[in-house]
Protein backbone atom coordinates (compact mmCIF):
# COMPACT_ATOMS: atom_id res chain seq x y z
CA UNK A 1 0.00 0.00 0.00
CA UNK A 2 1.31 3.79 -0.52
CA UNK A 3 2.90 5.53 2.19
CA UNK A 4 -0.42 8.35 1.49
CA UNK A 5 -3.25 5.85 1.55
CA UNK A 6 -1.36 4.18 4.99
CA UNK A 7 -1.60 7.38 6.48
CA UNK A 8 -5.36 8.12 5.27
CA UNK A 9 -6.01 4.75 6.58
CA UNK A 10 -4.20 5.63 9.70
CA UNK A 11 -6.03 8.96 10.05
CA UNK A 12 -9.67 7.31 9.68
CA UNK A 13 -9.17 4.71 12.43
CA UNK A 14 -7.36 7.10 14.74
CA UNK A 15 -9.67 9.63 14.57
CA UNK A 16 -13.34 8.17 14.53
CA UNK A 17 -16.82 10.01 13.96
CA UNK A 18 -14.71 12.72 12.33
CA UNK A 19 -15.98 13.05 8.90
CA UNK A 20 -14.56 16.95 8.02
CA UNK A 21 -11.42 16.08 9.49
CA UNK A 22 -10.59 12.64 6.93
CA UNK A 23 -12.28 14.67 3.88
CA UNK A 24 -9.39 17.70 4.39
CA UNK A 25 -7.00 15.37 4.89
CA UNK A 26 -7.83 13.21 1.85
CA UNK A 27 -8.12 16.16 -0.05
CA UNK A 28 -4.71 17.09 1.10
CA UNK A 29 -2.85 14.05 0.91
CA UNK A 30 -4.19 13.26 -2.59
CA UNK A 31 -2.76 15.96 -4.42
CA UNK A 32 0.45 15.65 -2.36
CA UNK A 33 0.71 12.03 -4.04
CA UNK A 34 3.04 12.72 -6.77
CA UNK A 35 5.78 15.20 -3.79
CA UNK A 36 5.50 12.07 -1.25
CA UNK A 37 6.30 9.81 -3.74
CA UNK A 38 9.57 11.45 -4.45
CA UNK A 39 10.87 11.48 -1.39
CA UNK A 40 8.82 8.11 0.38
CA UNK A 41 12.11 6.70 1.72
CA UNK A 42 12.94 9.95 3.44
CA UNK A 43 9.06 10.73 5.08
CA UNK A 44 8.17 7.55 5.95
CA UNK A 45 11.00 6.68 7.78
CA UNK A 46 10.71 10.26 9.76
CA UNK A 47 6.73 9.63 10.09
CA UNK A 48 6.83 13.15 8.37
CA UNK A 49 3.25 12.45 7.46
CA UNK A 50 2.13 10.58 10.94
CA UNK A 51 3.15 14.19 12.52
CA UNK A 52 1.84 16.31 10.17
CA UNK A 53 -1.50 14.89 10.51
CA UNK A 54 -1.34 14.46 14.22
CA UNK A 55 -2.17 17.89 16.29
CA UNK A 56 0.68 19.00 18.52
CA UNK A 57 -1.96 19.63 21.09
CA UNK A 58 -5.39 19.35 21.40
CA UNK A 59 -7.47 21.41 24.27
CA UNK A 60 -10.96 20.63 25.25
CA UNK A 61 -12.35 22.41 28.10
CA UNK A 62 -15.56 23.18 29.89
CA UNK A 63 -17.00 26.60 29.72
CA UNK A 64 -19.57 27.59 31.91
CA UNK A 65 -21.54 30.76 32.03
CA UNK A 66 -24.55 32.22 33.25
CA UNK A 67 -27.28 33.82 31.14
CA UNK A 68 -29.75 36.20 31.75
CA UNK A 69 -32.27 34.22 33.49
CA UNK A 70 -29.57 33.45 36.26
CA UNK A 71 -29.27 29.44 35.01
CA UNK A 72 -26.17 28.24 34.65
CA UNK A 73 -24.99 27.06 30.44
CA UNK A 74 -21.94 24.74 30.11
CA UNK A 75 -20.22 24.67 26.56
CA UNK A 76 -17.53 22.85 25.02
CA UNK A 77 -14.17 24.53 23.93
CA UNK A 78 -11.54 23.50 21.88
CA UNK A 79 -8.33 24.98 20.75
CA UNK A 80 -6.28 22.43 18.53
CA UNK A 81 -2.43 23.43 18.28
CA UNK A 82 -2.02 21.78 15.45
CA UNK A 83 1.77 22.51 13.38
CA UNK A 84 4.38 25.35 14.63
CA UNK A 85 6.90 24.51 12.33
CA UNK A 86 7.09 27.69 11.08
CA UNK A 87 5.72 30.00 13.51
CA UNK A 88 3.24 30.19 16.04
CA UNK A 89 -0.48 28.59 16.21
CA UNK A 90 -2.31 31.06 14.33
CA UNK A 91 -6.36 30.71 12.94
CA UNK A 92 -9.48 32.06 14.27
CA UNK A 93 -12.43 30.77 17.07
CA UNK A 94 -15.54 29.24 15.42
CA UNK A 95 -18.97 30.28 17.80
CA UNK A 96 -21.40 27.85 15.93
CA UNK A 97 -23.70 25.38 17.82
CA UNK A 98 -22.20 22.30 14.81
CA UNK A 99 -18.83 22.49 16.58
CA UNK A 100 -17.20 19.77 17.37
CA UNK A 101 -13.58 18.73 17.70
CA UNK A 102 -13.93 17.07 14.01
CA UNK A 103 -14.59 20.41 12.53
CA UNK A 104 -11.87 22.15 14.55
CA UNK A 105 -9.42 19.72 13.60
CA UNK A 106 -10.62 19.97 9.54
CA UNK A 107 -9.88 24.06 9.99
CA UNK A 108 -7.20 23.59 11.99
CA UNK A 109 -5.15 20.79 9.24
CA UNK A 110 -6.33 22.69 6.71
CA UNK A 111 -4.62 26.61 8.28
CA UNK A 112 -1.48 24.87 8.57
CA UNK A 113 -0.92 25.09 4.75
CA UNK A 114 -3.11 27.89 3.93
CA UNK A 115 -0.86 29.99 6.57
CA UNK A 116 2.41 28.53 5.05
CA UNK A 117 1.15 30.01 1.52
CA UNK A 118 0.74 33.17 2.64
CA UNK A 119 4.97 33.37 3.00
CA UNK A 120 4.29 34.84 6.69
CA UNK A 121 5.88 33.40 9.88
CA UNK A 122 2.87 31.54 11.59
CA UNK A 123 2.00 27.79 12.01
CA UNK A 124 -1.53 26.50 12.14
CA UNK A 125 -4.21 25.83 14.81
CA UNK A 126 -8.21 26.68 15.19
CA UNK A 127 -10.68 26.47 18.11
CA UNK A 128 -13.77 27.16 18.93
CA UNK A 129 -16.99 26.37 21.02
CA UNK A 130 -20.29 25.05 20.53
CA UNK A 131 -22.27 28.01 21.69
CA UNK A 132 -24.63 30.02 19.39
CA UNK A 133 -23.75 33.66 19.64
CA UNK A 134 -27.41 34.37 18.08
CA UNK A 135 -30.20 35.07 20.02
CA UNK A 136 -28.16 36.24 23.28
CA UNK A 137 -27.88 39.58 24.86
CA UNK A 138 -24.96 41.36 25.23
CA UNK A 139 -23.82 40.23 28.21
CA UNK A 140 -24.28 36.64 27.96
CA UNK A 141 -21.95 36.59 25.17
CA UNK A 142 -19.55 38.46 27.31
CA UNK A 143 -20.09 36.25 30.58
CA UNK A 144 -19.42 33.49 27.55
CA UNK A 145 -16.39 34.88 26.13
CA UNK A 146 -14.93 36.02 29.55
CA UNK A 147 -15.19 31.75 30.72
CA UNK A 148 -13.94 31.02 27.47
CA UNK A 149 -10.71 33.26 28.19
CA UNK A 150 -10.62 32.31 31.66
CA UNK A 151 -9.74 28.71 30.78
CA UNK A 152 -7.92 29.12 27.14
CA UNK A 153 -5.88 32.14 28.41
CA UNK A 154 -2.89 29.47 29.69
CA UNK A 155 -2.07 28.14 26.68
CA UNK A 156 -2.29 31.12 24.24
CA UNK A 157 0.31 34.43 23.66
CA UNK A 158 1.65 36.80 21.40
CA UNK A 159 4.63 34.37 20.54
CA UNK A 160 2.87 31.12 21.28
CA UNK A 161 -0.49 31.27 19.89
CA UNK A 162 -2.43 33.64 18.78
CA UNK A 163 -6.63 33.14 17.87
CA UNK A 164 -8.84 35.27 16.05
CA UNK A 165 -12.13 35.70 14.34
CA UNK A 166 -14.39 33.33 12.66
CA UNK A 167 -17.75 32.18 11.90
CA UNK A 168 -20.13 33.98 15.11
CA UNK A 169 -16.05 35.65 16.54
CA UNK A 170 -16.65 39.27 15.43
CA UNK A 171 -15.18 42.76 16.95
CA UNK A 172 -17.65 42.08 20.03
CA UNK A 173 -16.69 38.58 20.85
CA UNK A 174 -12.91 39.34 20.57
CA UNK A 175 -13.06 42.66 22.55
CA UNK A 176 -14.20 40.40 25.34
CA UNK A 177 -11.87 38.26 25.34
CA UNK A 178 -9.27 40.44 24.87
CA UNK A 179 -10.53 42.48 27.69
CA UNK A 180 -10.36 39.44 29.97
CA UNK A 181 -7.11 38.54 28.71
CA UNK A 182 -5.62 41.56 29.64
CA UNK A 183 -7.33 41.53 33.04
CA UNK A 184 -6.13 38.10 33.73
CA UNK A 185 -2.54 38.08 32.34
CA UNK A 186 -1.42 41.99 32.71
CA UNK A 187 -0.07 41.58 29.49
CA UNK A 188 -1.27 44.13 26.75
CA UNK A 189 -0.40 42.26 23.49
CA UNK A 190 -1.01 41.52 20.17
CA UNK A 191 -2.84 37.75 21.45
CA UNK A 192 -5.52 37.99 19.59
CA UNK A 193 -6.23 39.29 15.89
CA UNK A 194 -9.15 41.36 14.46
CA UNK A 195 -9.60 43.72 17.70
CA UNK A 196 -10.55 46.99 17.65
CA UNK A 197 -8.79 49.70 15.90
CA UNK A 198 -8.92 51.60 19.40
CA UNK A 199 -7.04 48.86 21.19
CA UNK A 200 -4.57 47.46 19.31
CA UNK A 201 -6.48 46.27 15.76
CA UNK A 202 -5.63 46.88 11.85
CA UNK A 203 -6.96 48.89 9.47
CA UNK A 204 -8.23 46.48 6.37
CA UNK A 205 -8.61 43.54 8.83
CA UNK A 206 -12.26 43.73 8.38
CA UNK A 207 -12.57 43.76 4.79
CA UNK A 208 -9.69 41.87 4.07
CA UNK A 209 -10.92 38.11 3.56
CA UNK A 210 -13.58 38.94 1.25
CA UNK A 211 -11.19 41.71 -0.42
CA UNK A 212 -8.26 39.30 -0.67
CA UNK A 213 -10.95 36.37 -2.13
CA UNK A 214 -11.22 39.55 -5.30
CA UNK A 215 -7.81 40.15 -5.65
CA UNK A 216 -6.68 36.54 -5.72
CA UNK A 217 -9.97 36.33 -8.16
CA UNK A 218 -8.76 38.98 -10.56
CA UNK A 219 -5.42 37.65 -10.70
CA UNK A 220 -6.59 34.41 -11.60
CA UNK A 221 -8.68 35.39 -14.41
CA UNK A 222 -6.03 37.53 -15.80
CA UNK A 223 -3.67 35.00 -16.10
CA UNK A 224 -6.13 33.12 -18.27
CA UNK A 225 -7.20 35.88 -20.07
CA UNK A 226 -10.14 36.82 -18.40
CA UNK A 227 -11.58 40.02 -16.98
CA UNK A 228 -13.39 40.59 -13.85
CA UNK A 229 -14.96 43.49 -14.81
CA UNK A 230 -18.65 43.38 -16.41
CA UNK A 231 -19.26 40.06 -15.00
CA UNK A 232 -22.06 38.58 -12.72
CA UNK A 233 -21.18 37.04 -9.44
CA UNK A 234 -22.99 34.55 -7.60
CA UNK A 235 -22.22 35.01 -3.43
CA UNK A 236 -22.80 33.07 -1.02
CA UNK A 237 -23.25 34.10 2.78
CA UNK A 238 -23.93 37.30 4.02
CA UNK A 239 -21.58 37.17 6.72
CA UNK A 240 -17.80 39.11 7.16
CA UNK A 241 -16.07 37.46 4.26
CA UNK A 242 -19.55 37.32 1.98
CA UNK A 243 -19.91 41.55 2.47
CA UNK A 244 -16.91 42.57 1.84
CA UNK A 245 -16.15 40.29 -0.94
CA UNK A 246 -19.36 41.70 -2.62
CA UNK A 247 -17.63 45.02 -2.07
CA UNK A 248 -14.23 44.31 -3.70
CA UNK A 249 -15.93 42.60 -6.36
CA UNK A 250 -18.45 45.79 -7.56
CA UNK A 251 -15.21 47.89 -6.96
CA UNK A 252 -13.58 45.93 -9.85
CA UNK A 253 -16.34 46.38 -11.83
CA UNK A 254 -18.78 42.96 -11.30
CA UNK A 255 -22.09 42.98 -10.51
CA UNK A 256 -22.98 40.39 -7.78
CA UNK A 257 -26.29 39.57 -7.97
CA UNK A 258 -26.97 36.88 -4.48
CA UNK A 259 -26.35 36.25 -0.65
CA UNK A 260 -27.73 33.94 1.75
CA UNK A 261 -27.64 32.81 5.37
CA UNK A 262 -28.58 29.89 7.30
CA UNK A 263 -32.21 30.21 6.68
CA UNK A 264 -32.27 31.71 2.84
CA UNK A 265 -31.19 33.90 0.12
CA UNK A 266 -31.43 36.87 -2.27
CA UNK A 267 -31.39 36.94 -5.99
CA UNK A 268 -31.04 40.83 -6.43
CA UNK A 269 -31.02 41.06 -10.27
CA UNK A 270 -29.78 45.23 -9.66
CA UNK A 271 -26.93 44.14 -7.74
CA UNK A 272 -26.68 43.63 -4.27
CA UNK A 273 -26.81 46.80 -2.15
CA UNK A 274 -23.47 46.32 -0.05
CA UNK A 275 -24.34 49.57 2.16
CA UNK A 276 -27.69 47.95 2.85
CA UNK A 277 -26.40 44.89 3.33
CA UNK A 278 -23.80 45.75 5.86
CA UNK A 279 -26.50 47.97 8.04
CA UNK A 280 -29.18 44.50 7.65
CA UNK A 281 -26.25 42.16 9.11
CA UNK A 282 -23.40 43.88 10.58
CA UNK A 283 -25.95 46.91 12.43
CA UNK A 284 -29.11 45.45 12.83
CA UNK A 285 -27.95 41.46 13.36
CA UNK A 286 -30.94 40.66 11.72
CA UNK A 287 -32.15 38.24 8.60
CA UNK A 288 -32.07 38.59 4.85
CA UNK A 289 -35.83 38.87 4.99
CA UNK A 290 -35.30 42.52 6.37
CA UNK A 291 -33.00 43.17 3.30
CA UNK A 292 -35.55 42.32 0.64
CA UNK A 293 -38.49 43.80 2.48
CA UNK A 294 -35.83 47.41 1.71
CA UNK A 295 -34.95 46.87 -1.75
CA UNK A 296 -37.93 46.33 -4.65
CA UNK A 297 -35.31 44.74 -7.20
CA UNK A 298 -34.67 41.81 -4.53
CA UNK A 299 -36.21 38.21 -4.68
CA UNK A 300 -36.29 36.07 -1.11
CA UNK A 301 -36.45 32.63 -1.22
CA UNK A 302 -36.63 30.31 1.85
CA UNK A 303 -34.22 27.67 2.19
CA UNK A 304 -35.73 24.04 1.54
CA UNK A 305 -34.67 21.06 3.01
CA UNK A 306 -30.91 20.63 0.81
CA UNK A 307 -31.43 23.17 -1.25
CA UNK A 308 -28.15 25.81 -1.93
CA UNK A 309 -30.16 28.09 -3.78
CA UNK A 310 -27.50 30.56 -4.74
CA UNK A 311 -26.12 28.32 -7.03
CA UNK A 312 -29.05 27.88 -9.64
CA UNK A 313 -28.53 31.50 -10.36
CA UNK A 314 -26.96 32.31 -13.69
CA UNK A 315 -23.55 33.97 -13.01
CA UNK A 316 -19.95 34.07 -14.68
CA UNK A 317 -17.98 33.45 -11.32
CA UNK A 318 -18.92 31.86 -8.04
CA UNK A 319 -17.61 32.72 -4.82
CA UNK A 320 -19.04 30.14 -1.70
CA UNK A 321 -18.39 32.11 1.27
CA UNK A 322 -20.33 30.72 4.10
CA UNK A 323 -19.75 27.12 5.27
CA UNK A 324 -18.33 24.08 4.66
CA UNK A 325 -19.82 21.30 1.71
CA UNK A 326 -22.34 24.31 0.90
CA UNK A 327 -21.46 23.88 -2.60
CA UNK A 328 -21.77 20.00 -3.72
CA UNK A 329 -22.17 17.77 -6.97
CA UNK A 330 -26.21 18.90 -8.18
CA UNK A 331 -24.44 23.19 -7.55
CA UNK A 332 -21.66 22.24 -9.53
CA UNK A 333 -23.45 20.90 -12.38
CA UNK A 334 -26.04 23.89 -12.22
CA UNK A 335 -23.12 26.21 -12.45
CA UNK A 336 -21.37 24.27 -15.13
CA UNK A 337 -24.65 24.32 -17.08
CA UNK A 338 -25.30 28.24 -16.87
CA UNK A 339 -21.87 28.85 -17.97
CA UNK A 340 -20.15 29.62 -14.85
CA UNK A 341 -16.18 29.58 -15.67
CA UNK A 342 -14.46 30.76 -12.45
CA UNK A 343 -15.06 29.76 -8.85
CA UNK A 344 -12.73 31.01 -6.01
CA UNK A 345 -13.39 29.59 -1.73
CA UNK A 346 -13.86 32.37 0.52
CA UNK A 347 -15.35 30.16 3.04
CA UNK A 348 -12.62 27.50 4.38
CA UNK A 349 -13.72 23.89 1.69
CA UNK A 350 -17.35 24.91 0.74
CA UNK A 351 -16.95 22.83 -1.85
CA UNK A 352 -17.24 18.78 -2.14
CA UNK A 353 -14.79 17.06 -3.23
CA UNK A 354 -17.23 15.63 -5.97
CA UNK A 355 -17.95 19.34 -6.83
CA UNK A 356 -14.10 19.94 -6.92
CA UNK A 357 -13.30 17.15 -9.08
CA UNK A 358 -16.73 18.07 -11.72
CA UNK A 359 -15.98 21.92 -11.74
CA UNK A 360 -11.92 20.91 -12.63
CA UNK A 361 -12.65 17.98 -15.39
CA UNK A 362 -15.04 20.80 -17.06
CA UNK A 363 -12.67 23.24 -17.32
CA UNK A 364 -13.87 26.28 -14.56
CA UNK A 365 -11.07 28.09 -13.33
CA UNK A 366 -11.00 26.63 -9.50
CA UNK A 367 -9.35 28.06 -6.27
CA UNK A 368 -9.58 26.38 -3.38
CA UNK A 369 -10.29 28.26 0.18
CA UNK A 370 -6.29 28.08 1.77
CA UNK A 371 -5.09 29.90 -0.94
CA UNK A 372 -8.51 32.44 -2.34
CA UNK A 373 -9.09 33.26 1.35
CA UNK A 374 -6.21 34.00 2.73
CA UNK A 375 -5.98 37.08 3.19
CA UNK A 376 -7.60 37.37 6.42
CA UNK A 377 -4.76 35.30 8.37
CA UNK A 378 -2.23 37.07 6.37
CA UNK A 379 -3.46 40.24 7.41
CA UNK A 380 -3.97 39.15 11.33
CA UNK A 381 -0.12 38.46 10.73
CA UNK A 382 -0.02 42.12 9.35
CA UNK A 383 -1.84 43.09 12.53
CA UNK A 384 0.74 40.87 14.69
CA UNK A 385 3.22 43.22 13.23
CA UNK A 386 2.09 46.44 13.87
CA UNK A 387 1.36 44.99 17.48
CA UNK A 388 5.06 43.96 18.25
CA UNK A 389 6.55 47.65 16.68
CA UNK A 390 3.43 49.59 18.61
CA UNK A 391 2.73 50.90 15.54
CA UNK A 392 -0.23 51.52 12.91
CA UNK A 393 0.08 51.07 9.34
CA UNK A 394 -2.93 53.41 7.08
CA UNK A 395 -5.61 51.48 5.04
CA UNK A 396 -3.48 52.36 2.55
CA UNK A 397 -0.63 50.19 3.55
CA UNK A 398 -2.38 47.34 4.95
CA UNK A 399 -4.44 47.20 1.49
CA UNK A 400 -1.15 46.99 -0.75
CA UNK A 401 0.22 44.65 1.80
CA UNK A 402 -2.45 42.24 1.54
CA UNK A 403 -2.88 42.97 -2.45
CA UNK A 404 1.01 41.69 -2.83
CA UNK A 405 0.66 38.60 -0.55
CA UNK A 406 -2.39 37.22 -2.42
CA UNK A 407 -1.32 37.90 -5.91
CA UNK A 408 1.94 36.51 -4.58
CA UNK A 409 0.00 33.13 -3.16
CA UNK A 410 -1.69 32.71 -6.82
CA UNK A 411 1.65 32.99 -8.44
CA UNK A 412 3.13 30.01 -5.93
CA UNK A 413 0.58 27.67 -6.45
CA UNK A 414 0.40 28.36 -10.85
CA UNK A 415 3.98 27.66 -10.57
CA UNK A 416 3.92 24.28 -7.96
CA UNK A 417 1.01 23.10 -10.15
CA UNK A 418 3.35 23.98 -13.57
CA UNK A 419 6.48 22.03 -11.83
CA UNK A 420 4.36 18.66 -11.02
CA UNK A 421 3.06 18.53 -14.09
CA UNK A 422 -0.89 19.46 -13.23
CA UNK A 423 -0.77 22.58 -15.09
CA UNK A 424 -4.11 24.55 -14.07
CA UNK A 425 -4.95 22.39 -10.96
CA UNK A 426 -4.43 24.76 -8.17
CA UNK A 427 -6.01 22.75 -5.41
CA UNK A 428 -2.94 20.53 -6.46
CA UNK A 429 -0.61 23.97 -6.43
CA UNK A 430 -1.90 25.08 -3.03
CA UNK A 431 -1.12 22.14 -1.38
CA UNK A 432 1.88 21.05 -2.86
CA UNK A 433 3.09 24.71 -2.02
CA UNK A 434 1.93 25.27 1.32
CA UNK A 435 3.06 21.52 2.41
CA UNK A 436 7.01 21.81 1.11
CA UNK A 437 7.66 25.04 3.11
CA UNK A 438 6.25 23.12 6.32
CA UNK A 439 7.81 19.87 5.44
CA UNK A 440 11.34 21.42 5.10
CA UNK A 441 11.38 23.19 8.65
CA UNK A 442 9.60 19.93 10.22
CA UNK A 443 12.50 18.17 8.48
CA UNK A 444 14.91 20.86 9.54
CA UNK A 445 14.31 20.91 13.60
CA UNK A 446 14.02 16.90 13.65
CA UNK A 447 12.10 14.62 15.45
CA UNK A 448 9.86 16.61 17.58
P1 LIG B 1 -19.80 35.03 9.65
O1 LIG B 1 -20.26 34.42 10.91
O2 LIG B 1 -19.55 36.48 9.58
O3 LIG B 1 -20.82 34.67 8.46
C1 LIG B 1 -21.12 33.35 8.12
C2 LIG B 1 -22.19 33.35 7.04
O4 LIG B 1 -22.41 32.02 6.62
C3 LIG B 1 -23.52 33.86 7.55
O5 LIG B 1 -24.23 34.41 6.48
C4 LIG B 1 -24.19 32.57 8.03
O6 LIG B 1 -25.60 32.66 8.06
C5 LIG B 1 -23.74 31.59 6.99
N1 LIG B 1 -23.64 30.25 7.61
C6 LIG B 1 -22.89 29.89 8.69
N2 LIG B 1 -23.06 28.61 8.99
C7 LIG B 1 -23.94 28.15 8.11
C8 LIG B 1 -24.52 26.87 7.88
N3 LIG B 1 -24.23 25.82 8.64
N4 LIG B 1 -25.38 26.77 6.85
C9 LIG B 1 -25.66 27.83 6.06
N5 LIG B 1 -25.15 29.06 6.22
C10 LIG B 1 -24.30 29.20 7.21
O7 LIG B 1 -18.51 34.19 9.23
P2 LIG B 1 -17.36 34.59 8.22
O8 LIG B 1 -17.89 35.38 7.10
O9 LIG B 1 -16.24 35.11 9.02
O10 LIG B 1 -16.89 33.14 7.72
C11 LIG B 1 -17.45 32.50 6.58
C12 LIG B 1 -16.52 31.41 6.11
O11 LIG B 1 -15.25 31.99 5.77
C13 LIG B 1 -16.22 30.30 7.12
O12 LIG B 1 -16.01 29.08 6.42
C14 LIG B 1 -14.90 30.77 7.74
O13 LIG B 1 -14.17 29.69 8.29
C15 LIG B 1 -14.23 31.32 6.49
N6 LIG B 1 -13.14 32.27 6.73
C16 LIG B 1 -13.34 33.41 7.45
C17 LIG B 1 -12.32 34.30 7.63
C18 LIG B 1 -12.50 35.62 8.30
O14 LIG B 1 -11.55 36.41 8.29
N7 LIG B 1 -13.64 35.92 8.84
C19 LIG B 1 -10.95 33.99 7.14
C20 LIG B 1 -10.87 32.81 6.34
C21 LIG B 1 -11.93 31.98 6.18
P3 LIG B 1 -26.35 32.84 9.45
O15 LIG B 1 -26.06 34.26 9.87
O16 LIG B 1 -27.78 32.59 9.17
O17 LIG B 1 -25.75 31.83 10.39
Amino acid sequence: MSYVDEVFDLVVAKNPAQPEFHQAVKEVLESLRVVIEANEEQYRKDALLERLVTPERQLLFRVPWVDDKGQVQVNNGFRVQFNSAIGPYKGGLRLHPSVNLGIIKFLGFEQIFKNSLTGLPIGGGKGGSDFDPKGKSDREVMAFCQSFITELHKYIGADTDVPAGDIGTGAREIGYMYGQYKRLTGLYEGVLTGKGLSYGGSLARTEATGYGLLYLTEEMLKCNGKDIAGKIVAISGSGNVAIYAAQKAQQLGAKVVTVSDSTGWVYDPEGIDVDLLKEVKEVKRARLTEYAAARKSAEYHEKKNGEHGVWNIKCDIALPCATQNELDLEDAKALVANGCFAVAEGANMPTTMEATEYLQKNGVLFCPGKAANAGGVATSALEMSQNSERLSWTFEEVDSKLKGIMVNIFHNLDDAAKKYGMAGNYVAGANIAGFLKVADAMTAQGIV
